[in-house]
């Protein structure tokens, strides 16, 4: 039985080079970059106006207000988009929108509410409030300096960083490839969905619940068919899966029982076992081989199991696969609602439910099989060996979504 941490570094020393492929930035959104991305182009790109207004030379207002309204000729009009290459001279201002450029020889913009139009003569707007030098105007480069690096390699791309890799001018990326991952579920009780169960069975869960997991890992899940607890089919069935795809996870038929067919199906064609036995709860009849560079991670079959296990164990090289830098789950700290206790001597990643305040309560009854208090969990808490933890102690709270 090995420690969890070890076990994730020797699945991640594991793990192949990426390799690279070019998208459009509109896919690329949970990919991992390859290479560094530099800005194309300075952010903002010019100075521009901050608001809808006028702009002008800041010290011919600064005596203005409503009692004493300061009075400039309207020299001019620049929309957003419009190249201006007039420029303000003295006594003048210009009509100026939100992201329009601001033109030569003006250093601020008056916003529109602080002016009113001349009646007479209507070419004259009146201003109402003073400005400070560059009040209103945004800066070319204040946000990104061109050339600069906006993502590094082993970044993995959200909606934020696409925005700045769109603004800075960003069509495509080079990413890393994504593993087919093969889902396999094996046990001769299970059954499809959709038809009444026989005497004995239950319906197979674990695909369907590993399907999204792997997938919000950025990688792409394949379901294979249930596989029989026979040594022949399962020999079958991970061959099929070693040929199609990347990684293989299996669920089930990897604990002591005489009907556990996964460990000696994949050794004998070929597979490596690198560990089996993790000492956590749940899950610890956990398999990790290799076959050339492929890999097989082997989930227990209960569903708790399965889920915990995967998040520790398999996610973290779905992405390295991908290159990824960070692997582990996002968390969060939170208060406990409630005392925690922990008498076993494994680590335990129990269930956890949030409230609003970002107090942590138990998701329910903690037992592998149960789906219900996974179904109401939104985290695990890392429960150390023997461990007893009084109502307000700080945890982390490891997220899956
Ligand atoms: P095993 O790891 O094969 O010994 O299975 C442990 C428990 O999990 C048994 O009660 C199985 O019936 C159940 N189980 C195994 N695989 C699945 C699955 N894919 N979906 C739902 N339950 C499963
Ligand atoms: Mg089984």
């Amino acid at each position: 039985m090995i420690e969890l941490e070890k076990a994730v570094e020797s699945i991640l020393a594991s793990i192949p080079a990426p390799k690279s492929e070019v998208i459009p930035l509109a896919e690329a959104c949970g990919r991992v970059v390859a290479e560094k991305i530099l800005a194309l182009t300075d952010l903002p790109p010019f100075d521009n106006s901050a608001v809808d207004g006028y702009a002008v030379l800041a010290r011919e207002v600064a005596s203005a207000s409503s009692q004493n309204p300061v009075s400039l000729l309207l020299a001019g009009r620049i929309a957003a988009g419009e190249n201006f290459s007039g420029e303000l001279s003295p006594g003048q201002c210009i009509r100026i929108f939100t992201g329009s450029t601001l033109p030569r020889g003006a250093d601020a913009v008056v916003m529109q509410e602080d002016t009113r139009n001349d009646a007479n003569p209507s070419h004259k707007i009146l201003f109402l409030d003073s400005a400070k030098p560059w009040e209103n105007v945004r800066f070319r480069g204040e946000d990104v300096k061109r050339g600069a690096e906006i993502v590094a390699p082993g970044e993995r791309l959200g909606a934020a960083h696409i925005a700045l890799l769109a603004a800075g001018g960003t069509a495509q990326v080079t990413v890393n490839r994504r593993p087919s991952v093969a889902l396999l579920a094996t046990g001769s009780e299970l059954k499809e969905g959709g038809s009444p169960l026989a005497p004995g069975q239950i319906y197979e869960s674990n695909r369907a619940a590993l399907a999204p997991l792997i997938a919000a890992a950025s990688a792409l899940p394949q379901i294979f068919p249930i596989v029989p607890d026979d040594a022949e089919a399962t020999r079958a069935a991970l061959s099929r899966a070693f040929g199609d795809c990347d990684i293989v996870i299996t669920c089930g038929g990897v604990s002591v029982g005489e009907m556990d067919f996964v460990k000696s199906a994949f050794e004998e064609l070929g597979g490596h076992l690198e560990f089996w036995k993790v000492a956590i709860k749940p899950g610890r009849p956990f398999v990790f081989g290799r076959h050339g560079d492929k890999l097989l991670f082997g989930l227990p079959g209960n569903p708790v199991s399965a889920f915990v296990t995967f998040l520790l164990l398999a996610r973290p090289a779905l992405l390295r696969w991908q290159g990824a830098a960070k692997v582990s789950l996002p968390a969060s700290l939170g208060i406990l609602a409630e005392p925690f206790s922990n008498s076993d001597n494994r680590r335990h990643f129990m269930r956890v439910a949030l409230d609003s305040k970002g107090k942590v309560r138990s998701a329910g009854t903690q037992a592998s099989h149960l789906l219900s208090s996974l179904a109401l969990a939104e985290g695990l808490v890392d429960m150390p060996p023997r461990t007893t933890l009084a109502a307000g102690s700080t945890v982390q709270v490891l997220r899956w979504e």
